[in-house]
């Protein structure tokens, strides 16, 4: 019988692709089988989709042949949701969910020593070696040869050409000897934690759809909530997935995960070699574990039953996949809850603006923490300006002797550098106003090139003025541009003191990042010095002061975001000091100390802040209000990328009625030039996603038309990195 099957295969191409199923493999053939298939010279991985009413095989290939599990029925779903979503090709985008590795290889097989069948007689065993080894394979059975390093070869090999042991191989065993697990006694629970819990389970066990955001202040107990709610749901044999960022994946975080759930617990971070995640991903389809910890993507954790989604550090930018597919976790987590009746809970002490507007708007359930678990204050903040400070330095006094302080009682100061490997915006020194667009209200930046400024989003440039708009002063200067001495001038002004810094540039790989965290917690370094991802959920006890050097630089980041992420950067990092014994002070150096982000981060008042960054959004119409969808456009060709973004506005002008949507651009990246490409990018902004979706895509196919393969367009539904 012919058997007709629909493929997504994992090409770049909108369509799907009709084979036919050898006999041998139909029976075995369900919606969401994983199979090789041949496709123009190559063998590609694809997934069946269908078996569409018809019988005329002629012509088609075959199948060659099923790898690994079928995907979920919910997982297939939510890749038809992305896929449509974020206008990228289905069979990617189910390659993009699946670790490659599931599709290549096979179980890990490991070899054993066993024991022969039969009497053994000891006497005829030469050597004590080969004694001692047999007597233990008496007792054991079978050992794995791993577990024998301290046999030699020859030793097994003699054993075995004696007829008493023989090697074989078989599928690894995790736990060699198994140990009885003993769950680590949780704490009581704080009366607003205990609250928490009962909604979330409640919701949970009515395996019906909802989100919770899980608003509470650094130190309130979050990770505690989510350790009860998983565990009630372990009970009634459901799975948990928790995203959490990549660099919150410490050892310390894993612990606390293991000492209550012990080897049920998978964990998938980038650290793992291909062959470690496909091993932990068929243990969560073998039902082997109630909870999968991991980054961006364990959001596809294969799971039968998934009650519990848990996102924590939801506001984190790094939820949001850069290339390939461009989809943001949180989101597809809030996607995956909902294609699975299950609960999803996004944790935060500083959430979006996005998911803050969604718990207002009643569409997200509310919880709050408000309190820190210990009753230890929130630490004192002092925002100190930075304008009448010596030109020369880029330490106030206040932090000076902040630092100095720390250094005679041994306890560690926290230094953060908001620099975010880009200065090309202009500020005035006399009143730290800088330049900016005057329809989108973010930062111009300088290309030096042209000598102009320009505004990404929508285009508009102008020549660089001689005297600020502002105070009319003549000081204009890259802003930033001091950074680079942060560590020279800090080290000659503390010779003794044990400085380490990290950033992505000094701390390279899972392990150097693990050891200096190590360091700093043995108190080998008295001054850390680093970009954003020392602000990033560590527990550092002896950390007493926090210092921001340099809180203008994320404040004039040329993104309608910075306000908003420097609001959440001066929080988490403020949650950084005082966790210990003594209270905790930070030090803001600014030279506007009068914007509200850092106002209302000097209060720890979410609130407030929310209330003014949310009307600037809505006159703006920016998210969460309206809906960006960015398309980039790149070629070698600096001349024939701008016309092909120009290609793509007309097309999009030509369809676009109606006033609910807004192009901006076309305009050059801020970055304008990556790896030899030039980069133009269009902003699509509305209320109305499916009709800005549908204008993107069109935009795209307009390039593609013209241009084929010489021109790049990428699609970024929901940006987040608009540089
Ligand atoms: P968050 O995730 O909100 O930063 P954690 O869950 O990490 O907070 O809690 C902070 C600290 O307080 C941790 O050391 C945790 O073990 C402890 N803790 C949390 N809840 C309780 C509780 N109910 N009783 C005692 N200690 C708690
Ligand atoms: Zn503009």
């Amino acid at each position: 019988m012919n058997l007709i099957v629909d493929i997504a295969v994992g090409v770049s191409v909108n369509k799907t692709f009709h084979y036919s199923a050898p006999e041998a493999l139909q029976e075995r053939l369900v919606e969401g089988s994983r199979v090789l298939v041949p496709f123009g010279s190559r063998t590609m991985t694809g997934t069946v989709l269908g078996f569409p009413d018809k019988n005329d095989s002629a012509g088609l290939k075959s199948i060659i042949e099923i790898v690994g599990s079928p995907l979920t029925t919910d997982l297939l779903a939510l890749a038809h949701w992305m896929a449509d979503y974020y206008l990228y090709p289905l069979g990617l985008t189910i390659e993009s969910m699946v670790p490659k590795a599931v599709s290549r290889a096979k179980p890990k097989k490991k070899k054993y020593l066993t024991l022969a069948d039969g009497d053994h007689d000891m006497d005829a065993v030469r050597g004590p070696k080969q004694k001692e080894l047999l007597l233990l394979l008496c007792e054991r059975q079978i050992i794995s040869l791993e577990e024998l390093k301290t046999f030699s070869p020859a030793t097994i090999k003699a054993l075995c050409e004696a007829g008493m042991a023989a090697i074989i191989e078989k599928d690894a065993e995790r736990t060699e000897t198994p140990e009885e697990f003993v769950p680590c006694m949780p704490p009581l629970l704080m009366p607003e934690q205990t609250d928490a819990v009962r909604r979330i389970s409640e919701a949970a066990s009515l395996s019906q759809f909802g989100v919770f955001l899980l608003h509470g202040v650094t130190g309130s107990g979050k990770t505690e909530v989510y350790l009860h709610s998983i565990k009630q749901q372990a009970d009634l044999g459901r799975g948990t997935i928790v995203l959490v960022p990549e660099i919150a994946l410490t050892p310390q975080l894993l612990g606390r995960f293991q000492r209550r759930f012990g080897d049920r617990v998978a964990v998938l971070h980038s650290g793992l070699t291909d062959r470690e995640r496909a091993d932990e991903y068929r243990r969560i389809q073998a039902g082997q574990v109630d909870v999968a910890v991991g980054a961006r993507s364990a959001v596809f954790a294969p799971f039968d039953k998934v009650g519990l989604i848990i996102v924590d550090e939801e506001h984190e930018n790094s939820y949001k996949q850069d290339e390939g597919l461009r989809y943001h976790a949180r989101d597809v987590a809030v996607m995956r809850a909902k294609f699975q009746n299950a609960v999803a809970v996004l944790g935060s002490a500083t959430p979006s603006l996005e998911s803050f507007y969604n718990a207002k708007n009643s569409k997200y359930q509310y919880l709050r923490l408000s309190k820190r678990v210990d009753h230890r204050p929130m630490p004192a903040v002092a925002i100190i300006d930075v304008k009448n400070l010596a030109k020369q330095t880029l330490y106030t006094p206040q932090l000076i002797t902040g630092i100095t302080q720390r250094l005679e009682k041994n306890e560690q100061t926290l230094l953060l550098l908001n620099r975010r490997g880009f200065s090309s915006v202009i500020i005035c020194q006399d009143c730290g106003v800088v330049v900016k667009c005057p329809s989108c209200s973010v930062s111009l930046t300088f290309h030096k090139n042209e000598g102009n400024l320009k505004c990404h989003y929508c285009g508009f440039f102008t020549r660089p003025p001689d005297k600020c708009f502002s105070c009319h002063g003549v000081d204009l200067k890259p802003l930033g541009s001091g950074t680079q001495k942060v560590e020279e001038e800090l080290q000659a002004l503390f010779p003794a003191a044990r400085m380490r810094r990290m950033d992505s540039d000094s701390v390279k790989g899972r392990d150097a990042y693990e050891q200096l965290l190590q360091q700093v917690d043995r108190r080998e370094v008295d001054i850390l010095l680093g970009t954003q991802m020392i602000a990033k959920g560590h527990d550092f006890p002896a950390v007493t002061l926090v210092g921001v050097v340099d809180a203008d630089v994320g404040l004039n980041f040329p993104d309608f975001r910075a306000a908003e992420k420097t609001f959440q950067l001066i929080t988490q990092a403020a949650g950084r000091a005082g966790r210990g014994e003594s209270a905790g002070e930070v030090v803001i150096q600014t030279m506007n100390p009068a914007h509200y982000s850092i106002l209302h981060s000097r209060t720890h008042d979410y609130e407030g802040f929310y209330n003014e960054e949310i009307a600037y959004r809505i006159q703006l119409g920016y998210p969460p209000i309206g809906r960006f969808i960015k398309l980039e456009v790149k070629s070698v060709d600096e001349a024939r990328a701008a016309e092909a973004a120009k290609v793509a506005m007309n097309r999009i002008r030509f369809l676009m009625r109606g006033k609910e949507t807004t192009l901006l651009g076309p305009a050059p990246a801020p970055i304008s030039r990556v790896r030899g490409q030039y980069r133009f990018q269009l902003l699509l902004l509305s209320t109305k996603r499916e009709k800005i979706r549908m204008l993107a895509a069109e935009g795209r196919a307009a390039v593609e038309e013209k241009f084929g393969r010489k021109c790049r367009v990428i699609v970024d539904v929901d940006p987040v990195n608009l540089m």
